[in-house]
């Protein structure tokens, strides 16, 4: 008789559990009331967006096949349906996004301004409580792929990035390449800088490049792609950047509770796991080192866990204060998600940054952003 293996082989705990142990421990005390629908949403299938490829010669007739599938552009739709109600005017854009203090003021002291967006950026989701699953994206006649499936939610941090004409921006953490594409479409910066420190995964961002952006677009004089370790930023090239995005590795609560292949959560990873904020600080500190003062950084995760998201913030903008005498600002999201407010949940406003929530009617997220400005 052959005996099963399964008791021998399989862990006790599969790494599912103990991640939803975990965060039933942290998050049911940290997010009280929402925490249940949040944790239903996000062990049921997240929903994704489709990020349309303008590379691609059959951009328009993907927008339009989309649209006849019943899907919308979210930033477009968005944004008119807030002017609507708002009756926004030509005055209110100049403005910039009001900036405040280290520590945001209260929301009667938020101006109510529209940051600038990318025209450029067009991601298509199906409505509110629609569960309807993109095809795979088709090749057009040069072999470019038509869009890009991604949680719509990532593109947050990167319209939140505000890339105007001309900057020099740096992707500091890129594989496997989302937001990467998403930063190529806004086809505004002057030159971008694209990093990860595996080897393995900048490959991802090359495949990803390869097969969404036509070689003349990311040549060498505009785009320098490269494996280091992003830590070392700071010391490599400070001062320079006009925008960074600074997407650090996190514990990846919806992959982490789904998969158990390779988890953060797996026994042998537990120290990685602990060392997390402090890499994600080092990441941070390395991001507003490298951007030139006035310059914007964004930091962005995939987790709820504020240790590694507002704790991150905060002792990231100390560390540099004191070690390098740099003043870093938060500054305000909540106009900017203010317009993405009837795609996505947003938590109640946390100390720093913004949240999206999952929830089963808007199954986006988590995605955790917070934009600083260097002062000096
Ligand atoms: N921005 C990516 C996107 O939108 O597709 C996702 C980035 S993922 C959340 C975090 C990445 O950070 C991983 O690809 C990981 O290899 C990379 N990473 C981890 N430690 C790093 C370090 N010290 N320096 C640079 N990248 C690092």
């Amino acid at each position: 008789r052959v005996k099963t293996k399964w008791a021998t082989t399989q862990p006790k705990f599969p790494s599912t559990r103990l991640a939803l142990e975990n965060f039933d421990v942290n998050y049911g005390t940290q997010l009280g009331d929402l925490w249940p629908s949040v944790r239903v949403a996000m062990l049921c299938e997240r929903k994704y967006g489709a990020l349309v490829n303008n590379f691609s010669a059959a951009a328009e007739e993907v927008m339009e096949e989309l649209q006849s599938q019943g899907a919308m552009d979210f930033i477009c739709s968005d944004v008119l349906q807030r002017d609507e109600v708002q009756g926004t005017t030509e005055e209110q854009d100049d403005k910039p996004l009001s900036v405040n203090g280290p520590f945001p003021t209260s929301e009667t002291e938020e101006e109510t301004v529209r940051p600038g967006l990318s025209p450029n950026i067009k991601c298509f989701v199906f409505p509110k409580s629609d569960i309807s699953r993109f095809k795979p994206a088709r090749p057009d006649s040069n072999r470019t792929l038509g869009y890009y499936l991604m949680d719509a939610a990532s593109l947050l941090p990167v319209l939140a990035l505000d890339v105007q004409e001309g900057h020099t921006v740096l992707d500091l953490c890129a594989a496997p390449g989302g937001k990467t594409l998403a930063l190529l479409q806004t086809q505004a910066f002057g030159y971008l800088a694209v990093n990860d420190s595996s080897v393995s995964r900048k490959a991802r961002v090359l495949q990803v490049l390869q097969n969404y952006v036509p070689r003349e677009y990311w040549s060498d004089d505009r785009v320098r792609i490269t494996s280091l370790d992003g830590r070392k930023w700071g010391e490599l090239e400070s001062d320079t950047f006009d925008r960074v995005l600074v997407d650090v590795p996190c514990t990846t609560d919806r992959h982490s509770l789904l998969e158990a292949d390779n988890s953060i959560f797996n026994r042998s990873r537990n120290k990685e796991r602990q060392m997390l904020p402090l890499l994600q600080t080092e990441l941070l500190v390395a991001g507003l080192q490298a951007v030139q003062p006035g310059g914007d950084v964004l930091y962005s995760t995939c987790t709820l866990s504020q240790l590694q998201n507002e704790y991150v913030v905060e002792r990231a903008m100390q560390v540099v204060q004191e070690e390098f005498g740099i003043t870093a600002q938060v500054q305000d999201l909540g106009p900017f998600t203010q317009l993405f407010g009837d795609t996505f949940r947003f938590a109640p406003k946390p100390r720093f940054g913004e949240l999206v929530l999952p929830h089963l009617t808007a199954n986006f997220g988590p995605i955790y952003l917070c934009k600083l400005r260097r002062v000096h």
